[in-house]
């Protein structure tokens, strides 16, 4: 079942998403060769529990972190560990938060000082592919414009998108009917409309757009080996038209 939020209820998602946000910018900023993983999380964590807020993913399904974070050719659900960011890599992080109930959930890739340009550039296009989708997200549109929107741009720039893994609802569950796939034709699903909140998140690669998972059971990753990039936003539909919660 496809839940519509009242405005109570979005108010605590935009308390939640400015947490999720707020999260992703100090992270952001703490970047640099030699960091490890790890560091991130505990600052992610600090800052989520600070605000009153619990870290989502920590325990859900048994993942043992409060981030993911996914290096290079890594495409999700990356574990935080003693793996040291060196010049050149990427970093995709993921953060989900709880606040009063209510979950919000955004991931962002990252450069770790000078990177390729063909790494530059799937940054962008991932990015970018992000953007389309939210633009589609507006009352009267179907949940595949959406889909449809993500794909066609991510590909037009020569890269693929995964199928293996979607967006998804979100509210007071992290994961909410309907399922967000970031490939598909247009005019499919069901139809979009005010109160809907939905986690775009499209993951673009480098390669081909297939990923086989790691022995550690949750790393995801390219089956060719090469870069992916992750951008997430949660995202509501108000009064017709998107608003971008995981926002500062
Ligand atoms: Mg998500």
């Amino acid at each position: 079942m496809i839940t519509h939020k009242s405005s109570r209820e979005l108010e605590l998602m935009r308390r939640a998403g400015r947490i999720v946000a707020e999260a992703l910018d100090i992270m952001k900023g703490a970047i640099r060769p030699g960091l490890a993983t790890l560091e991130l999380d505990r600052l992610a964590e600090k800052h989520i529990r600070r605000e009153g807020g619990i870290p989502a993913f920590k325990g859900y399904r048994g993942f043992p972190a409060s981030i993911c974070a996914s290096v290079n050719e890594e495409v999700v659900h990356g574990i935080p560990g003693l793996r040291r960011l060196k010049e050149g890599d990427i970093i995709s992080i993921d953060v989900g938060v709880q606040y009063q109930g209510y979950f919000g959930d955004a991931a962002a890739t990252f450069p770790v000082g000078q990177i390729e340009e063909e790494a530059e550039c799937l940054i962008r296009v991932t990015r970018r592919a992000l953007e389309a989708g939210i633009q589609q997200t507006r009352e009267g549109n179907f949940l595949s414009d959406i889909s449809n929107a993500v794909q066609t741009y991510a590909e037009s720039r020569g890269f693929s998108v995964v199928r293996n893994y979607v967006g998804h609802g979100i509210g007071s569950e992290m994961h909410e009917e309907p399922q967000v796939p970031n490939f598909g034709p247009p005019g499919r699903g069901p139809k979009l409309s005010s109160g809907m909140t939905l986690a775009i998140e499209p993951m673009v690669n480098a390669g081909t757009w297939q990923v086989d998972t790691l022995a550690d059971e949750w790393t995801v990753v390219t089956q060719d080996g090469r870069l992916s990039a992750h951008f997430e936003h949660t995202v509501a539909i108000v009064k017709g038209c998107p608003e971008v919660l995981t926002v500062l």
